[in-house]
């Protein structure tokens, strides 16, 4: 029987783990074709997930075990919507499934924001690990253009934010925030011990971060951090946290369990000594948090240099509304983390106010109908929240749909496995394969050894290229 031929658009958990799922079944043979932008696989798991989180970035050791499946052609180094449009990778498959995340971020929407020195958390994020889009090839000065997200920044811009930070605000209540204050404020020496590239991990040895302060609109019952990152910022060696008196008088009843933890953490924080009175090796940072407390204003002369904040309370009617001002706090780099948003891909469906992929049980619904032969999975399906191993159920939420279409005669296996590869080459576009992402992981790791370390990630294009011994495209 002819296989059935699938291109998944993105390598991110949510794409491998619907490649995944279509090879675990065995009603059907399949032919799955994963493309990513990236010259290399993973998505944020590679880009997102924090440095120094080591064990929750080697799942990609189990992702990678998949896209080395038989059945599974990873096509890294296109970018659908450049290289080819979405209608002619659906000419050339059975079926597609969107599966490439949501990169974008969320604005705050107040005065100065703008200004020199406020930028996204992604922003932030993707220079930290290193993605190519922030740390462009410095002989290659259009490499921001080629793809459909240029970020705001480049890896200069962060590397002089950082370097002459001395107080920053991070916007947000969420685990990306955590990752951002934590990387900001951590000691050297465990920075040096992760997988950063050489001039990142340069760059935050230079810094001169002293304090950064946390925002959040709602109280300390209303975070969204899962417990267990929120306590690992009272383990930094030297770094004390202050909380503002916050109002303990809640009604259990009406707190989630998580938030309730965290809670517990935050109060014992709030009474807890500081680490010179502790007899810590104090280096004289501090990480603020400010709940009941959000920006309505950045101000600065080109770079900012303070955030004017409001008091907020839950009215009579539960909704969040301002209380009298708050502090005026210093900053110097202000980073937003509240929520990262997806963006439009030509040629595919998209609710611009969900900012999501319209769908029913990973069927895309194109016109009011479902769309024949395509599917979403991911970020982009159901928006950018849970954890990683929360795209696998989704994903297969996703193909088994798929699949129930392939039982009932929707789709049909017309085309053969090579024909997106022909089409690509016919263009002069040679993918990179696995071959190449395991030259380019020896390669980080033996760079990484000889200083010490497991690895160091390749930032440039043009390195993880070298590193494939992968020609460069015209
Ligand atoms: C900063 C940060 C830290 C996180 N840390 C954790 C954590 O510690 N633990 C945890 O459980 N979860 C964490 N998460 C959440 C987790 O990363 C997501 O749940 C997961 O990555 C979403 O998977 P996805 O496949 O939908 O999107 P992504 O991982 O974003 O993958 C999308 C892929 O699509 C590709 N792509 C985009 N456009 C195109 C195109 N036009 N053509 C071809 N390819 C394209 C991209 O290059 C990317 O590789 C974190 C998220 C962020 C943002």
């Amino acid at each position: 029987m002819r296989p059935y031929v699938v291109a998944i658009i993105g390598s991110g958990p949510s794409g491998i783990y619907a490649a995944e799922a279509l090879c675990q079944q065995t009603d059907v043979p399949v032919s799955v074709a994963v493309l990513d932008r990236l010259p290399v696989p993973f998505g944020l798991v590679r880009y997102g997930v924090a440095p120094d989180h080591p064990s929750i970035r080697s799942i990609r050791n189990v992702l990678e075990r998949t896209l080395s499946r038989p059945e599974v052609r990873f096509y890294g180094d296109v970018t659908v919507g450049r290289d080819l449009t979405v209608e002619e990778l659906r000419g050339a498959v059975d079926a597609v499934i969107y599966a490439y995340g949501a990169a974008s971020d969320r604005r705050l929407g107040i005065p100065g924001e703008d200004l020199e020195g406020s930028i996204a958390a992604a922003e932030l994020v993707a220079w930290y690990c290193g993605h190519p889009d922030v740390h462009p090839d410095l002989d290659r000065p259009d490499a921001g253009d080629r793809d459909q997200v240029t970020p705001a920044i480049d890896a200069a811009a962060a590397t002089r934010l950082v370097g002459s930070t001395r107080s920053a605000v991070v916007v947000g209540v969420g685990n990306v925030a955590l990752d951002v204050v934590r990387i900001l404020i951590r000691p050297t020496a465990d920075l040096a011990r992760t997988d950063m590239a050489e001039e990142v991990l340069t760059a935050l040895q230079g810094r001169s971060v002293t304090d950064v302060h946390v925002l959040g609109r709602r109280g300390p019952a209303h975070t969204s951090f899962t417990t267990k990152e929120l306590r690992e910022l009272g383990d930094l060696d030297g770094v004390d946290i202050v909380i503002d008196p916050f109002d303990h008088d809640l009604d259990p009843a009406t707190v989630g369990k998580v938030a309730l933890r965290n809670l517990g953490v935050l109060s014992t924080w709030s009474a807890r000594e500081s680490s010179a009175e502790r007899g810590s090796r104090g280096a004289g940072r501090r990480i603020h948090f400010h709940f009941w407390t959000r920006p309505t204003a950045l101000v600065g002369d080109g770079r900012v240099h303070s955030v004017i904040t409001e008091r907020t309370k839950i009215d009579s009617g539960g909704a969040l509304v301002g209380d009298g001002p708050g502090p005026e706090l210093p900053a110097d780099l202000v980073v937003r983390s509240v929520g990262y948003r997806g963006t439009a891909l030509p040629g595919v469906p998209y609710d611009e106010e969900k900012a999501r992929v319209p769908h029913a049980e990973g069927r895309v619904i194109r016109d009011g109908s479902f769309a024949t032969g395509e599917y979403v999975t991911g970020w982009i399906k159901r928006g950018p929240t849970g954890v990683i191993g929360t795209n696998k159920s989704d994903a297969v939420e996703t193909v088994t749909s798929l699949l129930s279409d392939i039982a009932d005669g929707e789709l049909s296996a017309g085309h053969d496995s090579d024909e997106l590869g022909r089409l690509l080459a016919g263009r002069g576009i040679t993918p990179l394969n696995m071959g190449d992402w395991r030259r380019i992981d020896a390669a980080e790791i033996a760079r990484g050894q000889s200083q010490g370390r497991d690895r160091a990630t390749l930032a440039h294009r043009s390195a993880l290229l070298a590193a494939a011994e992968h020609e460069e495209r015209p």
